[in-house]
């Protein structure tokens, strides 16, 4: 059986509003030779029909929602398969609301079971709202781990990891985070591929451009993982970490020759060395499960009673 590809979207297929270059070509390869693939992405905003259609326009025609797993798809999992009745509040955008409505959990603002904080659509009333079902009992969960994403070289957003920790510092307490790296979301994806492929593959490869998220989740899954330069990571920055990558790649357009002969690329360092790209100069902590901060519960203050 064939080689199954999870595969990063920012980063590794497009940047900004363009395509990285041979993407469309590396996609074509998977859809032409029948590879089994997904799409990964800690992006809990868009739904997996709004990626096809993004896809689409950038250049990338042929891909269904069957394509695409969302940290968001991954939540309303998690909940459906570990509370089914559970209720919640959301702070999130219609990914993430879509996602939870297609699995019937329900949206309850008065005394809800988890908060659950994905990317966007964060306002002072909504996370006051998100406060007090926290204070009255509910837990909180986040649908990925990311304090800020890119936007352009120049430019990040606030991620649903920042809005994660802003509740954990109004509460004292800690949230869960789902999406890479976390275990859960590699498994169900690994499950999803399998479904896809009709079959589990003889090896599952991720591909990413982040080593804290895409290749760490790989490396604790035990699947081979490939690192692009064309997005968030430098080579010079890779030794600094614990985890590495099976391979790196200077984008995934070193991987379509491989795919279209089906034969592996010996190339195991690949041509990706020197480059000087289109880099993240941005410093500060990207990932909330590398902070090991706030796991001091607040105090209660003495006037509650
Ligand atoms: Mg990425």
């Amino acid at each position: 059986m064939k080689t199954g590809y999870l595969i990063d979207m920012d980063g590794v297929i497009y940047r900004e509003n363009r395509l990285i270059s041979g993407a469309a070509d590396f996609v074509h390869q998977l859809l032409a030779t029948g590879t089994p693939f997904l799409f990964l992405t800690n992006n809990s905003a868009p739904t997996p029909e709004d990626l096809a259609v993004r896809l689409k326009h950038l250049g990338v025609p042929g891909l269904a929602a069957k394509h695409f797993y969302t940290s968001a798809m991954n939540t309303a999992e998690f909940l459906t398969e570990n509370d089914p009745e559970c209720t919640v509040f959301v702070i999130g955008e219609g990914g993430l609301l879509t996602a939870l409505h297609e699995r019937k959990i329900a949206n309850d603002a008065i005394r809800p079971h988890y908060v659950v904080v994905g990317e966007g659509a964060a306002t002072m009333e909504r996370l006051a709202k998100a406060h007090e079902c926290i204070e009255r009992g509910a837990r909180l969960l986040a649908t990925n781990p990311d304090n800020w994403c890119p936007v352009s070289s120049e430019k990040t957003r606030p991620g649903a990891g920042a809005t994660a920790a802003f509740l954990e510092a109004s509460s004292g307490r800690r949230a869960y985070y789902l999406g890479k790296p976390n275990g859960y979301m590699f498994h169900r994806a690994c499950k999803k591929l399998a479904d896809l492929a009709l079959g589990t593959p003889e090896n599952i490869v991720m591909i990413g451009d982040t080593m804290e998220t895409d290749i760490r989740g790989a490396v604790e899954a035990g699947l081979h993982s490939y690192l692009v330069l064309s997005g968030s990571t430098q080579l010079e920055n890779i030794g600094d970490y614990v985890y590495q990558p099976t391979r790196i790649l200077q984008s995934v357009a070193d991987l379509v020759e491989e795919i279209k002969t089906g034969k592996a690329c010996d190339r195991l360092n690949s041509p990706a060395f020197g480059i000087n790209g289109l880099h993240s100069t941005k410093s500060g902590n990207r990932h909330q499960t590398d902070i090991f901060a706030f796991h001091k519960p607040r105090p209660r203050p003495a006037m509650t009673k």
